[in-house]
């Protein structure tokens, strides 16, 4: 793989969601029309066989990294985002089972008026544990939560098959090509990391 494929990281995140029996990866893109755009440009050349999405962990967050040969490279782009592990990830890490579908995600924000009182908060807590007469702030002492936001993710139909997956360890990173790339381009630019 040439090392002048461009990483992108303007997405928003990654969800992990069972969807037609299968585990599915799917990076979130906040606008419907970026998605299709990121579909239509770059993944719909992806040649699926070729698609690697590698997890490298470090403490509690890990490097999402995906990238794929493409069928036309001059606009193709690599995949990265550090994110915050999650039951979510953990779930997808014991039960992929060597294959996983890739869907593009978008997201629409509920605030805690339009959340269902067991709305899941991104603090981990639910809707009805938040004081709507506070700022919407999370009422469990041990939770910084200032205010409650929540998010439903929809399924884009297009899909990929990826059935190259790797959970690697922060020594490992030299020996994974994909992985030794975006670590070298990106890791000093991001100073969360070096916390
Ligand atoms: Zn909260
Ligand atoms: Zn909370």
């Amino acid at each position: 793989m040439s090392t002048s494929i461009p990483w992108f990281d303007d997405f928003e995140g990654v969800a992990y969601r069972y969807y037609d029996l299968r585990m599915n990866v799917v990076p979130l893109v906040s606008d419907r029309k970026e998605s299709a755009s990121i579909w239509h440009d770059t993944i719909r050349y992806w040649v699926d066989p070729s698609i690697k999405i590698r997890f490298v962990e470090i403490d509690d967050k890990y490097w999402f990294i995906m990238g794929a040969d493409s069928q036309k490279p001059d606009t193709n782009m690599s995949f990265y985002k550090v994110l915050q592990k999650s039951e979510n990830y953990e779930r997808f890490k014991k039960g992929h089972g060597g294959e996983a579908y890739l869907r593009l995600g978008t997201y629409a924000k509920k605030s805690l008026d339009d959340a269902k009182k067991d709305a899941m908060c991104n603090c981990g807590h639910e809707a009805v544990d938040h004081d709507e007469g506070d700022g919407d702030a999370c009422l469990f002492n041990t939770c910084d939560c200032k205010k409650f936001s929540s998010f439903q993710v929809n399924l884009l139909k297009r899909k990929k098959t990826i059935t190259d997956i790797k959970f690697l360890e922060e020594k490992d990173v030299k020996d994974d090509p994909l992985v030794w790339n975006c670590f070298n381009v990106n890791e000093y630019s991001k100073s969360d990391h070096l916390v």
